[in-house]
C-alpha cells in the first residue's frame, strides 16, 4: 500500500494508527464495539474504529442541537463562507482523501479524486447559494396587508450514506444543509467509516478556525442499528438516507410514521437504449465506462443495454471487443481500469447474478470470474461480464450492484425500447444514444423515460452537481445535489402583516363583535 502514498495520505488527514475511534470532537464520544475497516485493494487493515453507543448517540445530538442555536442566527451569507472555507482546505487535500476514497472503497484513484472534485463543485455552488435562499412575495387580497414567504432552517438533518460514494453524498447533503442553516450528523456506511473521520477532522478544522461549535457537524459511527437511532428521533426533521431500496422502505416506514421527512436516493437499474442511428463508437465508450467503472458499484451504473435488432450484432461485437482491453487491478495504479468490489459478500451477489441469468435461459457472452493471485489477494476482484437476457428474466429486474451487463433486443419503434427500459420497479438514470431528432424528444417527452435522470448521447452514469439528482419509484423519489433541491432543508412559512387600524377577515368574512 505504502507504494501508493497510503501512508502519507493517511497522515495528511489525521487517520494514520486509528484503532480506537479517536478523532477530533463529536466524535471522540463513541465507546462502542470495534469496527476494523480492511481495504478491498489489498485485503488489509487500514484502522479500527468504535462505534456509537445509544448513550454516546444522545451526546452526539446535545452537541448538534446546542450549534444549531448558534448556527441558525448567522446570517446565510456568513454561513456560506464557512462553506467556501471547508470547500478550500478540500482542495488543499484532495489528493490525500482521493487516495483514501481509492483506497478503502475501492474505485480508482482518478475516480477517487473526482469524488474529492464533487464536493469542492457543491461548495462552490452552495457559496452562491447562500445569497439565493429566496422565497416569493404576493399580493394580499385583503387592503393594507403585505404576503410573502420565507425559508428558515429545519433543524438537525441525519445523513445515512452508502459504501459507493464514501465522501460526496455526505458533502452534497452538508453543503446545502449548511447554507440553510442545519446542523448535520452523519452515520457514513459501516464499510467506509476512515472515510468519515477524515471528512470529520476536515470540517472540524474549520469550525475550530472560526470559533463554531464543531457540533454543526457530528460523526456517528456504526451498522443500521446506529442508524435507527436516528430514524426513530424526533428530535431530526429530515433524514436523507442513500443505499439500497430494501434500507430505504424500511427508513421511509420509520421516519414517516413520525411524520418526519425523508430524502431517499435508492437504488438504480440504469438503461442505455441504442436506437438505429447510434454512433456506434460514442455508444461503446459509453456503455463500457458505464458498466465496468468503480466495478459497476455506482447506483448510476449501466445494468442494461436495450439495443435495437438492425444494429444488435454490431453493437455487440464492438462492446465484447472493448471488455477485451480492460485491465483489471490495484485501482490506485493508473493503468488499471476495474478496481475490485467492495468485499467478498459483494463477490457472492455478483456470483449468484451471473448463475441466475444462466439459469433463466441467459447467455454469457464475455465470461465473469474471481481473480485469485499475486495483486488479487483481497479476494475481491472480478472480471466484468456480459449476458445476452431478455427484459422480463427476473435477475434483469434487480440491481445487482457489480460489473454485470444484460443486453436485451428490441425491435420496431423508439416506443418498444422506451416500455422495456421503464418496465422495472427503479428508476434512476437512463439514456437514449441516437442522433434522430424525434426518438430523442420521444424519450425527453412525458411519454418517454420515466427515470430521475434521462441523457441524450451520454451515458447513464455519473451527473453534474448543477442539476437536481435523483429517482422516481424505488430509486425514492429524493433529489440532492443542484436545483432547488435546498428547499427540501428547509422550512417554508407563509408571512401576511396588516398594517392598517382594521381587522378584515380573509374571504371577506364578517365576524362583528
Ligand atoms: P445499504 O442499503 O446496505 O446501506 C446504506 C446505508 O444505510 C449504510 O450506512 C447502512 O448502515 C444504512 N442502513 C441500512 N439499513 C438501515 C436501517 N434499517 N436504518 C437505518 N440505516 C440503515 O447500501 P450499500 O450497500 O452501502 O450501497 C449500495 C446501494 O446504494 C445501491 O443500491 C446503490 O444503488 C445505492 N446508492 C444510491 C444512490 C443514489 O443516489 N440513488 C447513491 C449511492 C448508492
Amino acid at each position: 500500500a505504502t507504494d501508493f502514498g497510503i501512508d502519507k495520505a493517511l497522515k495528511t488527514l489525521g487517520v494514520k494508527d486509528i484503532n480506537d475511534g479517536t478523532s477530533t470532537g463529536s466524535n471522540n464520544f463513541s465507546n462502542g464495539d470495534i469496527i476494523e475497516s480492511y481495504s478491498p485493494v489489498d485485503g488489509q487493515l487500514i484502522g479500527k474504529v468504535k462505534a456509537t453507543t445509544k448513550e454516546d448517540y444522545q451526546v452526539v445530538m446535545e452537541a448538534a442541537t446546542s450549534a444549531f442555536k448558534t448556527w441558525r442566527l448567522m446570517p446565510a451569507p456568513q454561513r456560506g463562507e464557512i462553506v467556501r472555507q471547508f470547500g478550500e482546505k478540500l482542495r488543499e487535500k484532495k489528493e490525500a482523501l482521493g487516495k483514501l476514497v481509492s483506497y478503502e472503497m475501492g474505485k480508482s484513484y482518478q475516480e477517487g479524486l473526482g469524488e474529492v472534485q464533487e464536493m469542492i463543485d457543491i461548495c462552490d455552488f452552495a457559496v452562491g447559494l447562500s445569497r439565493q435562499l429566496h422565497g416569493l412575495t404576493m399580493h394580499s387580497e385583503r387592503p393594507g396587508h403585505r404576503m410573502y414567504e420565507q425559508y428558515h432552517p429545519l433543524g438537525v438533518v441525519g445523513i445515512i450514506s452508502a459504501f459507493n460514494f464514501p465522501v460526496a453524498v455526505w458533502s452534497w447533503n452538508t453543503a446545502l444543509a449548511w447554507i440553510c442553516g442545519d446542523v448535520c450528523v452523519w452515520k457514513p456506511s459501516e464499510k467506509t467509516p476512515i472515510c468519515g473521520i477524515a471528512c470529520q477532522n476536515i470540517a472540524a478544522e474549520v469550525f475550530a478556525e472560526n470559533n463554531l461549535p464543531e457540533g454543526i457537524s457530528c460523526l456517528i459511527n456504526g451498522d443500521y442499528k446506529v442508524g435507527e437511532y436516528m430514524t426513530k428521533d424526533k428530535r431530526i426533521p429530515l433524514i436523507s438516507a442513500t443505499g439500497s431500496t430494501r434500507m430505504g422502505k424500511i427508513v421511509a416506514q420509520e421516519v414517516g410514521g413520525r411524520l418526519g421527512k425523508s430524502l431517499l436516493e435508492l437504488g438504480g437499474n440504469n438503461a442505455i437504449i441504442v436506437t438505429p442511428d447510434a454512433d456506434i463508437k460514442m455508444t461503446v465508450i459509453g456503455a463500457v465506462f458505464g458498466a465496468v467503472g468503480t466495478a459497476g458499484q455506482r447506483c448510476t451504473s449501466t445494468r442494461r443495454l436495450i439495443i435495437h435488432d438492425s444494429v444488435y450484432d454490431k453493437v455487440k461485437h464492438a462492446v465484447v471487443d472493448a471488455y477485451k482491453q480492460l485491465r483489471i487491478g490495484n485501482p490506485l495504479d493508473e493503468k488499471n481500469h476495474v478496481g475490485p468490489l467492495i468485499d467478498i459478500d459483494a463477490v457472492a451477489m455478483y456470483n449468484n447474478a451471473l448463475n441466475k441469468v444462466v439459469a433463466e435461459g441467459g447467455n454469457i457472452v464475455v465470461e465473469g470470474g474471481v481473480l485469485s493471485g499475486e495483486g488479487y489477494e483481497s479476494g475481491c476482484y472480478v472480471k466484468p461480464a456480459i449476458a445476452e437476457a431478455k427484459p422480463e428474466f427476473e435477475i434483469v429486474q434487480h440491481e445487482t450492484f457489480a460489473p454485470v451487463l444484460y443486453l436485451l433486443k428490441y425491435s420496431g419503434d423508439v416506443e418498444n425500447a422506451i416500455d422495456i427500459q421503464n418496465n422495472v420497479a427503479q428508476g434512476l438514470s437512463s439514456a437514449i444514444m441516437t442522433n434522430n431528432l424525434r426518438e430523442a424528444e420521444r424519450f425527453l417527452s412525458q411519454a418517454g423515460s420515466d427515470c430521475g435522470i434521462a441523457n441524450v448521447n451520454i451515458g447513464t452514469s455519473g451527473a453534474e452537481i448543477g442539476g437536481a439528482f435523483g429517482g422516481e419509484k424505488e430509486t425514492g423519489g429524493g433529489r440532492e445535489s443542484g436545483s432547488d433541491a435546498w428547499k427540501i432543508y428547509m422550512r417554508r412559512q407563509t408571512n401576511t402583516i396588516n398594517y392598517t387600524t382594521e381587522l378584515p377577515l380573509a374571504q371577506g368574512i364578517k365576524f362583528d363583535l
